[in-house]
């Protein structure tokens, strides 16, 4: 109470003397005195104060008490004031009753007694304080009410709204004077634009729940209070967002808990957040390119899936999508066209997919998809080839005509042995496996995929230190001449050592290399290594301009990088680009092709030699040919394997024999292992042979023993070929067929 105002009282009385009686009996409280000397002067000085009480005379001449008395009463504001009427003896007898009729409150009777007068006095100033801390604070309320950014209703048991505050009226558009409506009728049960926000708090279902059964069992169950948010609809007809909070009110019942009478509810227009709440939902759970599901909400999806699949132990199936040689796109027609690409192919997978299915972007050219509640493998399958077929349908964008295709790779979620991470590891593996069966297909997940992924993850890791750490060696397997039957080039292939466990035959670790990028590093250093050994068997007396062959992996090839690693390695080590030949595999699967051939014409035109390596078993052999500037073909091992063995593998020998004769490219057969083999390709002239009938891959210190003594190392095997020769011809009847080049 100490910010309250001092209260005041007005003595009215035309006696001064009798005032300043009054004055000095009360000068202890401590309360402001004024007096008035007439029923005139009281009412003057009324309007400017506001008292606590007034104690006024009875008898005055001119206005009586009890008519000043009726004139304050008279006017409401200032009803309230308590009036203590003063008498004496010599008072008319009915001017009490009268004074009592006008609105008095007490008397007090001349002489007045001290403490009978104080004590009055100090209850009317109590309760005076009482009244105006009320009034204050009842003012502070409607400020507070009226300047409020919420609404604030009021509502009974039945949802009657009994107070709106200003906002109130307004988000609601009610007319303040007539508020006849229940809450109800502003509440929207179902919000069906926004469906991912259609959670049980964000639906006014609570407020609902409570306003019509609950109301009455809110305090049982000690529900007194709600928060929600739900869409609202004015009388208007406008529609917001609005986040309310319900507290229950209670009638006021002393000091106990009174029974529930209703409930004050403040609320807010939430629409612009909850839009930008929403837009920053999107945000975080889609692509901004396609518009689909990005990675993380395909993550919560699957986690959700995976959920109900325990639950209702139905199946789950994850697909792993990857676009073949997008990059190649990208580089080639630019970035615009690789995004409407993308656009476009997560078009045709939504309309592919059924509703229950999800599609998210992972990230660049990888897309994944949850299949739900899938009766059989059947339909999965299904859905796969649906999606290869029309990803693979040509495409126009902005004018330019494309095909693409993709690569699929699917598992089965199994509770019993996967989580989560298991089942899109099973995914990503069986989509490897997809890319490394050629592409354009699928491949369901299989165990020993696994094991591969895992196996290929461990020598990645461990061939990251093999360089550091000393692990690899070269070695060179010759390349015989039939003609001058003596070794004429040979073949750098390398060998890994690591450090724990056995050797690593380049098969198994260049393709990991090669799809890992490690094959950059790794190609260098054979290279660098390669080169430094030609530098030196240059120097020895039967060198005789050798060629080394180098296998070159196509990854090497998408840039310039390795042809400026050959040639800062040839001048490096002073050696003749003659004296190098790179092996190129045909099968091996590359982006950009352009590049590719341009770079080969580039080695090419240093004076490198060119080799397509296992000739044959690619898709494109012949128009390789066309395309690349090759020196040298070398057939593959598995048609040489084959000779004695199988017709159409030797009519395939002679058909490429015939061929390269025709191109003036050189020949040469690898694994070759026997003489029926040698002797066929003898009869069929093939140039020169590698193979470990002649020898297999040596170290490099036996190859520098045959260039310093000339030795003709494999004399041996050459009596043994011209004696076994003889025999094989005798025995099998060799049907000898000319060679293209010569019957045309
Ligand atoms: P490739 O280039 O076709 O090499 C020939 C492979 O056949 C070599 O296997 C060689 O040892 C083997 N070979 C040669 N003659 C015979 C034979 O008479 N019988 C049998 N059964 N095999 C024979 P290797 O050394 O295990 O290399 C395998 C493949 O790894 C190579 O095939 C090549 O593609 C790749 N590779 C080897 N070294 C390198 C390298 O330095 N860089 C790159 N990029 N790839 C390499
Ligand atoms: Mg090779
Ligand atoms: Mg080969």
């Amino acid at each position: 109470m100490d910010n309250i105002k001092k209260s005041s009282i007005l003595i009215v009385d035309d006696v001064a003397s009798q005032r300043n009686i009054l004055q000095h009996i009360l000068s202890p409280l401590d309360i402001t005195i004024i007096q008035a000397s007439s029923g005139k002067d009281a009412l003057g000085k009324v309007l400017n104060h506001d008292f606590a009480v007034i104690l006024m005379d009875i008898e005055m001449p001119g206005m009586k008490g009890y008519e000043v008395v009726n004139l304050i009463h008279s006017n409401p504001r200032f009803k309230h004031i308590p009036i203590v009427m003063v008498t004496s003896n010599d008072n008319d007898s009915d001017a009490l009753p009268k004074s009592y009729e006008a609105g008095a409150v007490d008397f007090v009777t001349k002489p007045v007694d001290d403490i009978i007068l104080t004590k009055k006095v100090a209850q009317f100033i109590t309760l005076d304080e009482h009244r105006r801390i009320a009034e204050d604070s009842t003012a502070r309320l409607n400020i507070l009410l009226n300047s409020v950014s919420e609404g604030i209703l009021g509502i009974d048991l039945d949802g009657n709204i009994t107070f709106a505050n200003p906002k109130a009226l307004e988000l609601l558009a009610i007319d303040s004077e007539n508020i006849s409506a229940k809450l109800q009728d502003f509440l929207i049960l179902h919000n069906q634009n926004t469906p991912e926000t259609q959670d049980y708090k964000d639906s006014n279902c609570e407020l609902i729940d409570l306003l019509t059964s609950s109301f009455h069992e809110a305090s049982s169950l000690g529900k007194t209070n709600l928060k929600g948010s739900g869409n609202w609809q004015s009388l208007a007809g406008n529609i917001f967002h609005s986040n309310y909070s319900c507290d229950v009110t209670r009638e006021l019942n002393g000091e106990s808990n009174g029974e529930i009478n209703g409930a004050v509810l403040t609320f807010k227009d939430t629409t612009q957040e909850k839009e930008t709440e929403a837009k920053l939902l999107h945000l975080a759970n889609f692509d901004y390119l396609t518009n689909i599901p990005n990675r993380a909400y395909f993550y919560d999806a699957l986690n959700q899936s995976i959920i109900r699949v325990k639950r209702s132990n139905t199946t789950l199936a994850v697909m792993f999508l990857d676009i073949d040689h997008f990059k190649f796109i990208n580089d080639q027609y630019g970035h615009d066209i690789g995004d409407l690409l993308l656009q476009n192919i997560s078009q045709k997978l939504s309309h592919i997919l059924r509703e229950g299915d999800l599609i998210s972007r992972m990230g660049g050219d990888e897309f994944a998809i949850i299949l739900q509640d899938i009766p059989a493998n059947i339909n999965v399958l299904n859905v796969a080839q649906k999606i290869l077929s029309s990803v693979s349908e040509p495409l126009e964008l902005n004018s330019i005509k494309i095909e693409v295709s993709t690569s699929i790779g699917i598992a089965f979620y199994d509770p019993n042995s996967m989580n989560m991470d298991d089942l899109l590891k099973a995914a990503d593996t069986a989509m490897y496996e997809a890319k490394s069966e050629g592409r354009n297909n699928f491949q369901f997940f299989a165990k020993e995929m696994q094991d591969k992924a895992e196996q290929s993850q461990r020598v990645q890791m461990l061939l990251s230190k093999a360089i550091l750490n000393n692990e690899l060696t070269v070695l060179y397997q010759p390349k015989i001449s039939l003609l001058q039957k003596k070794m004429v080039g040979c073949e750098a292939l390398i060998r890994w050592f690591p450090e724990e466990g056995d050797m690593l035959s380049p098969d198994v670790f260049i393709p990991i290399a090669e799809q890992t990028g490690q094959i950059i590093e790794l190609g260098n250093w054979i290279l660098n290594n390669v080169c430094q050994q030609i530098s030196y068997w240059q120097t020895l007396p039967y060198f005789k301009g050798m060629v080394t062959a180098i296998n070159v992996s196509v990854r090497q090839l998408g840039t310039s990088e390795f042809r400026e690693k050959l040639v800062k390695a040839i001048n490096k080590h002073g050696i003749k680009p003659e004296y190098v030949e790179i092996e190129v595999t045909e099968t091996a699967t590359f982006d950009d092709h352009k590049i590719f051939f341009s770079e080969l014409e580039k080695i090419h035109a240093l004076g490198v030699k060119i080799s397509i390596d296992d000739f044959g078993t690619g898709h494109s052999s012949l128009d390789y040919l066309r395309k690349m500037p090759v020196d040298v073909i070398k057939i593959d091992r598995s048609f040489i394997k084959d000779i004695g063995k199988d017709v159409q593998d030797e009519e395939l020998i002679r058909t490429i024999l015939a061929i390269s004769k025709t191109m003036s490219i050189q020949v040469i057969a690898e694994g070759v292992e026997t003489v029926e083999q040698l002797t066929f390709l003898e009869e069929n002239q093939v140039d020169d042979i590698q193979g470990y009938y002649f020898s297999e891959p040596i170290r490099a210190q036996a190859i520098s023993d045959v260039l310093n003594n000339n030795d003709n190392l494999y004399k041996k095997q050459f009596e043994l070929f011209e004696n076994n020769k003889a025999i094989h011809v005798k025995s099998t009847q060799y049907c000898v067929v000319t060679p293209l080049t010569q019957a045309s």
